[in-house]
């Protein structure tokens, strides 16, 4: 990826395109997008595009910057668009990060390295520069699901920007080198709006925005209420040398068969002795569940019998994702013991 992004500054609606495809050919490379808000001494972020496959935040953007009838926000906003070549790469907003780069969001620690990885600390400088009052990243999942916002902390201020954002809250200590683990001097969530292709993920992303422009105060603790908090997620991972695959039977080909239905599970409530799929004769042993200590708890959570694999507690799973590369290069998917 080029590690040098452009700036514009309040672009009108032609400028823009006439689609979403067209708004990133114009685009080209990584671009901040700046908006003069009412209050200029203000400013908030706004990041997305991280992850190329994942459209919902560009699309709510590209939405917003040609509604002509659009007030002018209550801040400055500077947003961020980040992997534009990986989501033009065709297929479109299929690529999760360009062949051969690391995934953009596991490159904002040092060393900074590569092009992804001056590409993060230029972000990252510019976003001191910027000195935001808060700051947003939005995602999609993998798999299908409901949105949810991710911080790496749980006081009240993260707590109350995240409740403009979401109904679900997950506190992780889980350190990756992704943007909001980054100590900016302000809150930095991640919002996962939901699948990239469930229209209310689109829904979500634009709402945010329309927040982000309009509320003046987005650390007001009454938000709070409702929200429903989970901490400590662990990542349920395969070993590096594990294949997978997801089918409705066992795959004698790979050691780890899960079954295609596996979405299904994204945030409900999973009980103990749940099907979730097939293994090889190692067992367990294709599998590991880290906690905040370093300990891998899998058999805790997980018990394999007849070949085949179920949870073992009741748990809450998310990103869950069908898609086998990401399960390989990233996690099966994260889980919580539910409330
Ligand atoms: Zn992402």
């Amino acid at each position: 990826m080029n590690p040098t992004a452009k700036i514009i500054k309040n672009p009108d609606a032609a400028a823009c395109g006439h689609s979403v495809k067209e708004f990133l050919c114009r685009l080209g490379g990584p671009t901040w997008i700046d908006i003069d808000g009412m209050d200029p001494s203000r400013t908030r972020v706004m990041v997305t595009l991280l992850h190329g496959n994942e459209p919902s935040g560009v699309k709510a953007l590209f939405n917003w910057l040609i509604n002509e009838t659009r007030k002018k926000p209550l801040t400055n906003i500077s947003f961020f668009v980040c992997s534009v070549e990986a989501a033009l790469t065709e297929p479109d907003f299929s690529h999760r990060y360009l062949k051969d780069e690391p995934d953009m969001n596991r490159c904002f620690r040092p060393p900074f390295k590569g092009q992804n990885g001056i590409l993060a600390e230029r972000i990252l400088d510019r976003i001191k520069l910027l000195e935001p009052e808060a700051m947003i990243d939005i995602h999609n999942t993998s798999g299908s699901g409901p949105d949810f916002t991710i911080a790496p902390n749980h006081d009240d201020q993260y707590a109350a920007l995240a409740a403009n954002f979401s109904r679900r809250f997950i506190m992780t200590e889980l350190k990756l080198g992704s943007l909001m683990e980054v100590d900016i001097g302000c809150p930095i969530i991640t919002l996962e709006c939901g699948g990239s292709f469930d229209m209310t993920a689109d829904h979500t992303a634009m709402q945010a925005i329309e927040y982000l422009a309009t509320r003046d105060d987005l650390y007001d603790q009454a938000n709070r209420q409702g929200v429903n908090v989970y901490t400590h997620p662990l990542r349920f991972e395969i070993k590096d040398d594990v294949s997978i695959t997801y089918g409705d039977d066992k795959k004698s080909d790979f050691d780890v068969t899960l079954a295609s239905d596996i979405e299904k599970h994204n945030f409900g409530v999973t009980p103990a002795n749940d099907f979730l799929g097939w293994v090889g004769s190692r067992g367990l042993d294709y599998f590991t569940a880290i906690d905040d200590c370093g300990n891998d708890v899998v058999a805790d959570l997980f018990e394999v019998r007849d070949g085949k694999l179920y949870t073992k507690d009741t748990l809450r799973l998310f990103m869950v994702t069908p898609r086998p590369e990401i399960a390989s290069k990233d996690c099966l998917f994260y889980l919580v013991n539910p409330d």
